[in-house]
C-alpha cells in the first residue's frame, strides 16, 4: 500500500488532536521509512521484476525486521514508548502504537502473500488487492480521500502555509501514486531504495503545515 499509509497519519489527528501531525505521520510509515535503510544494509532484500504486472515490479524476498507483524509491534511499542516519554500525551503514544501496526494490516491487504508474521517464521500473508489494478487504485485514492477530509475537519488552517502546504502535501500524493501505476522496476536496488528514502521528508512536511493550523474539535 502507498498512500493508504498517509490516510492513516491524516486520519490519526482526529484520534489524537493534541499530537503533531509529525509522528502521526511517521508511524503508520514506519515500516517504509526503515526498510530502504536495512535495504541498503543488506540486511533485507528485494528481487527487481522489470517487465512485470502493474504493483508488481518488485517481488518482496525478505523483509523481516521492516515488514513482520512481530517486528511492527515492537517498532510500535519504541516509538510510542519514546513518544509517551517526550509529551506524556497517553492517546498520542496508543495511536502511534496502532499505526504502526496499520501498516502491516493494510499492507496484507494489497501485497500477494509475502508478508511475514513472526522474523523467522516461513508463514505468509497477503490478500492479494493488487491483482486487481483497477480495485487497488480505488481503494487507495478512498483512503487518501477519507484521511484528507478527516484532518481538514479536525484542524483549521490558521494562515496561508497551513492551507496551501496541506493541500499541496494531498495534492503531490495523489500525483506520485498516479505516475506509480505506470512506473516500470526501478533500475538497481540501491537507487530504489534511495527513491525510497524520500519518504523520510513527508513527516517533517506534514509535521510543518500541522503548525499552521488550528485544533477545531
Ligand atoms: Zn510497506
Amino acid at each position: 500500500m502507498f498512500i493508504g499509509h498517509f490516510a492513516v497519519g491524516l486520519a490519526s489527528k482526529r484520534a489524537a488532536p493534541k499530537a503533531s501531525l509529525g509522528p502521526l505521520m511517521a508511524a503508520p510509515l514506519l515500516a517504509d521509512l526503515l526498510w530502504p535503510i536495512f535495504l541498503l544494509l543488506g540486511w533485507e532484500q528485494v528481487r527487481l521484476v522489470p517487465g512485470g504486472k502493474t504493483f508488481q515490479v518488485l517481488e518482496f524476498t525478505s523483509y523481516p525486521y521492516s515488514h513482520s507483524l512481530e517486528m511492527d509491534v515492537v517498532w510500535g511499542l519504541l516509538f510510542a514508548t519514546v513518544y509517551w516519554g517526550l509529551t506524556r500525551y497517553r492517546a498520542g503514544a496508543a495511536v502511534i502504537f496502532c499505526g504502526v501496526l496499520s501498516h502491516w494490516v493494510m499492507d496484507v491487504i494489497v501485497h500477494v502473500p509475502d508478508l511475514p508474521i513472526t522474523v523467522n517464521g516461513s508463514t505468509r500473508l497477503g490478500l492479494g488487492l493488487w491483482n486487481s489494478v483497477a480495485g487497488t487504485v480505488l481503494v487507495e485514492y478512498v483512503l487518501l480521500a477519507t484521511g484528507a477530509w478527516l484532518y481538514a475537519r479536525t484542524t483549521r488552517a490558521r494562515d496561508r502555509t497551513g492551507r496551501w502546504s496541506f493541500w499541496a502535501f494531498v495534492a503531490l500524493l495523489a500525483l506520485f501514486y498516479a505516475s506509480s501505476i505506470f512506473a516500470g522496476a526501478p533500475p538497481t536496488v540501491p537507487a530504489l531504495a534511495g527513491g525510497t528514502l524520500v519518504l523520510w521528508l513527508f513527516p517533517f512536511w506534514a509535521g510543518w503545515f500541522d503548525r499552521h493550523r488550528d485544533v477545531v474539535v
